[in-house]
This record gives structure tokens, sequence and C-alpha cells, in this order.
């Protein structure tokens, strides 16, 4: 009987399975990893004769230290990035920026609030009064090409002295000083599908099996995933990680803390003319269009690229929310567009950002295993920055780590809450981290009322703030508004066969975009831009409908409007149809989700899968 209870409970478990013993076990190879590895690599490279890194799994070698990343190269990540880099110069105290492909130094910050030069945008009452003024007091307020540049900012949205950074660049530099140095292997390309835990301890973790059909099921060729059992597993698998979302299902998150607030970014990178006025290191900050609670971005690489970019948060509550649609309206913005129209898109991505902070913060730490990045809930959302706190936290678990080995201590709970989450919270990510926890309440309420709570939380270093309380992301999402819009859309799509949220923003009275093949391209052109997407075959579809039933009953959607993709669309019978070819690996299917099984989470399972877009400029 207890036997049966196992299987039913883990029925993987009972297979044959290869397994091999390492010492140490990572999840995921983003900037959270890069600190942890940098770390543990330095201090072995300067003493490779402390008796302290030699393995317990193969005696009388190094210490065995395997990373397993799900995309196919290291620079596939993406992100902005425009950061402060207090921790990443920490570990490289003589950093030369022009090491680094695509970085500058930031000399130039600004943030714009954009009016709706078009009359698209769902603005509140509120919010359009506030634009008639702006816009009848025009040039006398600094308004020009319908933007206000804001007189002053406030000091905790500066990033000066300061890094623009392509987040892909940055891994692979990272990655390849790693590597040289011997001391870890990380492996592309190797989706790791869970942890393996005895009770709520860690003990390794499980590739994904291969050979398998899209439903899982062994098919010709069917190798199962290998176990890889360490002493120690760091999870740094970003905002939607399926090891992570695994562990807080078995141990639970903390009193009071769980995973609400999301945005999804996605951006371009675009090859501007020679004779652009842009210089390296500019850095753009924008609201108030395309829709007002789309956040933007523009930041200026050398060798005339730009990225730029568009958040669209869970707090926007239409339905009809999408990304590459906005993107495009965003940068054809009068006070954009004039930079920008005679360039090139070179490539684009998309990545979702696990925003709720210190609020979706789990247990950092427990018996064998420990979190770093964003998936440990280090994102600061007062000053949108992730890269250097995912940094630092992975260099504060490199240094749990040498001292507990150099101490011969085992990694317990004990020892890494003594030693990691003393010294995290302890640093500046905490402090910041305590700071921002509430700075984001006012936004449920719309924008302007956001404004002025995340002006209040900052200003004040976190001690006031706005009450609020935030609902699941399904519940965010406002059902059946505009549903007269919504038959206008449907039957837009029909007749022109284009993909439902793009006809949704045309019925909407958003203009059409003019494609030039060049810089404004089709979804499906941009999926082959600057890389593409590929997915190897023989792995399971990692995104699964948990409740059909839910999906045929649903009529916003969402998923397949917020896909980045367009790997999700509809299909006759009600269930989106999922093609894992197209798949970028964003995540925002995960919580743009409608509807809801269990009044929480979403009726979308995110598994691991391997793939993803191609692209090293992101
Ligand atoms: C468009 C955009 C703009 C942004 N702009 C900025 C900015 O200007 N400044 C800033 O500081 N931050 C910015 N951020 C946020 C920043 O990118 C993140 O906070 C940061 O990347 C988090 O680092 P991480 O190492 O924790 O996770 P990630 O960078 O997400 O890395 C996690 C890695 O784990 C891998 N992985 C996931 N699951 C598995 C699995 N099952 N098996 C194996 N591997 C797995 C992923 O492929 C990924 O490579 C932006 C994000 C986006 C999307
Ligand atoms: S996954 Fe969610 S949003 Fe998508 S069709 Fe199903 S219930 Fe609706
Ligand atoms: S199906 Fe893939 S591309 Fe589409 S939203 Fe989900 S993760 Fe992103």
């Amino acid at each position: 009987m207890i036997a049966d209870l196992q299987l039913q409970e883990e029925p993987a478990l009972e297979m044959e399975r290869p397994s091999i013993e390492v010492d140490i076990a990572c999840a995921g190879f983003g900037p959270a990893m890069g600190g942890f590895l940098t770390t543990l690599t330095r201090a072995w490279s300067e003493n490779p004769g402390d008796p302290s890194f030699e393995s317990r799994a193969v005696p009388g070698m190094p210490l065995q230290v395997f990373c397993y990343e799900r995309s196919d190269n290291l620079s596939a990540g993406v992100s902005g990035v425009v950061t402060r880099a207090r921790g990443i110069r920490a570990s490289f105290p003589n950093l030369n920026p022009a090491e680094i492909p695509m970085t500058a130094e930031i000399h130039d910050e600004r943030v714009l609030y954009l009016l709706d030069p078009i009359g698209a945008s769902r603005r509140s009452v509120a919010l359009r009064l506030g634009d008639r003024v702006l816009r009848a007091a025009g040039s006398l307020l600094g308004v020009r090409d319908d933007a206000l540049e804001l007189p002053w900012t406030p000091a905790f949205l500066h990033k000066r002295p300061g890094l623009v950074l392509s987040i892909g660049q940055f891994n692979e530099w990272v990655g390849a000083r790693i590597m040289e140095s011997g001391l870890v292997q990380i492996w592309p390309g190797t989706p790791v599908s869970a942890p393996i835990f005895s009770g709520k301890a860690v003990e390794g973790l499980r590739q994904a099996d291969q050979g398998v059909k899209p439903t899982g099921e062994p098919d010709s060729g069917f190798m199962p995933g290998m176990d890889v059992r360490a002493r120690l597993t760091v999870v740094g698998d970003g905002p939607v990680g399926a090891v992570s979302r695994a562990i807080d299902e078995r141990v639970g998150m903390p009193e009071g803390h769980e995973r609400r607030e999301w945005a999804l970014g996605m951006k371009f990178v675009i090859e501007v003319p020679e004779d652009s006025p842009l210089k390296p290191g500019t850095v753009w900050h924008t609201f108030g269009f395309p829709e007002p609670e789309i956040f933007g971005f523009l930041y200026v690489h050398p060798e005339r690229l730009v990225s730029v970019g568009i958040f669209v948060p869970s707090w926007m509550g239409d339905p009809q929310r999408t990304g590459y649609r906005y993107l495009q309206h965003f940068i054809q913005h009068p006070a954009l567009w004039p930079y920008l129209k005679d360039g090139t898109l070179r490539s684009w991505g998309a990545k979702s950002l696990e925003e709720s902070g210190k609020r979706g913060e789990p247990f950092l730490s427990g018996d064998g295993y420990a979190r770093i990045g964003e998936s440990s809930g280090s994102t600061n959302m007062l000053t949108g920055s992730g890269v250097d706190e995912a940094w630092t936290t992975g260099v504060q678990l490199g240094e749990a780590v040498l001292e507990l080995l150099r101490a011969g201590k085992p990694f317990t709970k004990e020892n890494l809450a003594a030693t990691y989450e003393t010294q995290r919270l302890a640093s500046w990510v905490e402090r910041g981290e305590q700071q921002a926890a509430n700075a984001r309440n006012g936004f449920h309420g719309g924008l302007l009322r956001g404004l002025a709570g995340m002006a209040l939380a900052g200003l004040s270093g976190g001690k006031l703030s706005l009450g609020a309380h935030i609902p699941p992301a399904h519940r965010q999402i406002r059902r059946g508004s505009d549903s007269g819009l919504k038959e206008r859309g449907a039957l837009l799509a029909i007749e022109t066969g284009r993909p439902l949220h793009d006809a949704m923003l045309s019925a909407r009275g958003w203009p059409e975009i003019a494609f030039d093949g060049r810089l404004l391209v089709t979804h499906q052109d941009a999926l082959l831009m600057g890389g593409k997407v590929q997915a190897m075959p023989g792995f399971a579809d990692h995104v699964v409908f948990l409740d059909k039933e839910l999906c045929i009953v649903c009529v916003e959607k969402t998923c397949i409007a917020m896909c980045s993709g367009q790997a999700l669309t509809q299909s006759a019978d009600g269930v989106p149809a999922f093609e894992r070819e197209k798949c970028v690996h964003c995540g925002a299917c995960l919580w743009n989700c409608a509807q809801s099984g269990d009044g929480e989470h979403g009726n979308i399972e995110f598994r691991a899968g391997a793939g993803g877009l191609h692209s090293a400029e992101n």
C-alpha cells in the first residue's frame, strides 16, 4: 500500500534513470548564477591546492560543480539592461566596460511622460484632463514631440554611475571566464525538470526526459533525464523556473508571501544610422504610452545599437493586453520615432519579470539547497533593478559556500541560514527590498495613484506607502469587459486571418502598422530575426493546460493575446493550440491566464523546456 502511494505521488522515480554524483548542482545560468560561480571559481583559482575544494563525490578530484541551462546558449537571456552595477563592479573592481561587447557607461538619464498622439489608449478622465492641460501649456512646460521630460527625477530612479549592458553579451562574457577556470561545467540546452526531493530536503536535480511525445510519454529514442545528485543544489532559474516553483509547492512560502505581481518585458534591438545623434550611455525611461500602464525604455549601446522596450504588467486589467503590437506603436511615438525610423531591427526578445520582490520572497534556503536571483525575490521594483541584485545574491551564496567548505560543515538549512541568509539580510540588497516592498501598492488603483504611491515609498525610503490588497494575477484581469469590441475584433480577425489580439487593437482604433520589412515587420517575421526560435525535437510540451474545460468556457483567452511568440493560437475546440517551435519561453502565459482551478494560480502549468529564442544581443 505504501509503495502504491509513493508510486502515485512520483511515478517517474520508479523508472531506471542514469545518475551521477557531483558536489554542487546548479539550475539556470543568469546573472545570479554568474555571481555565484564567479565567486566560487575565483577563490579556487587563487588557491587550487586548498583542501576544502576537494570533491567528496569524486575523491581525489577538485569540487565537481555542474550548471544546467535550459536555453541553447548562454547568451540567450533577455533584459534591458541599465544597472548601477554596484555588485558587479565589486566582483570586477578593474572592470573595463570596453571588454564586454555592447557595454557603455551611463552619461545621460531622462524620464519622459508620453502623451497619446493617436487617441487610442485607454486613459482615465483624470489623465485625459491632465493631458489637455499639458498640451494647452505646451512649450511653456517643455512639452515637445508629445512628451514631457520631467524636470527632476528622484535619486532612487538614478542609475549613475552605472552601465548600459546587453544581458546576452554579459552572460557570455561571464560564462567564458567561469569555464576558463576549469572548475565548473556549464551545460546549455539542458533543461532541469525538477529538484530531487527527500521530504523537504533537496538532493539534486533531474534533467528533462528526451525522446518523448509532446505529452511526455516515451517515444522512439527515449532517454530518461539524468539524476544529478549533489551535496548542494543552487537554484537560479529566474522568474518562471520550474525548479523554483516545485520547491515553493513542496515547502510552501513564508507566511504572507505570495507571487502575484508580474510584467512582460519585450524589447527590440535596433541598429540606427551612422548620423544618429543618440550617444552610447543614453538612458530614457518612459510612461504613459502606448497605454498608461505600460512603462518603456530606450538605452543606447556602443556601435549604434539601441535597446528599446516596454513592460506590460499584470495590473493592466484589460484582457486584450499584448506585447508585440504595443511595442511597435511605442517605437513610433513622436518622441522616439525620429531617432529610430531609419534603423534596422537586429533582434528582439521577451521575458517575464517577477515583480513581487520582498513580498514574493520564498524560503531562501533549506536542507541541501539555496535560492538566488529573481526567483528568490531579489528584484527591486522601486528602482527597476534586477540584474545587479541577482548577481549580488549569487556572490553572497558563493561566499557562504566557501565559508562552509572551509569549515567542513554540511549544507544544512541551519548552516545556510547562518551564512548565506544572514549575509543577504544584512546587505544593500535587503535594504533595497525593504524599501521597495510596498512601492507598487497604488498601481492596482490606476497610474496616477500608483505614481503617487511609488513617490511616497521612494522619497520616504519605504517608511510610508499606500495600503493595497493585491489579488491573484488571474483576478487582476477584468472579465467580460467590452464584449462588443471583442466581437468587432473577432470579425476583423476572421476577415483578415490575423491574430486576435492584433485585430482587437485595430478594432479599438489603433492604426495599422505600416510594415517596411526592415524595422516594422510582422510578428511571424520577427521570430526569424536576430537568430531564431528553435525547439530541439524529442522534448515534451512545456506549456500544459491544466483543466481543459476551463479553457473551453474561457472568453478572455488572455494567454493567446499575450503570447510573445504566437505559439498559442485559437483552436476549434476552445483549448488553445500550443506550438513548441514558436515558443520564446517568456513565461507570460503562466500569469496571463484569466481562469483558475485553485483560486490562486492560473490554468497553465509552465514546465521546463528546451530551445527558445536565439539572439546574442538581448
Ligand atoms: C525586457 C527586460 C528589461 C529589463 N531591464 C532591466 C534593467 O534595465 N535593469 C535591471 O537591472 N534589470 C532589468 N530586467 C530584469 C533582469 O533581467 C532580471 O532581474 C535578471 O535577469 C534576473 O536574473 P536571474 O539570474 O535571477 O534570472 P534570469 O536572468 O532569468 O536567468 C535564469 C536562467 O535560468 C534558466 N532556466 C530557467 N528554468 C530552467 C530550467 N528548468 N532548467 C535550466 N535552466 C533554466 C533560464 O533560461 C535563464 O537563463 C529586465 C528584464 C526584462 C525582461
Ligand atoms: S489557459 Fe487560461 S486564458 Fe488561456 S484559454 Fe485556458 S483558461 Fe483561458
Ligand atoms: S507559449 Fe511560450 S512564447 Fe507564448 S506566452 Fe507562453 S512562454 Fe511565452
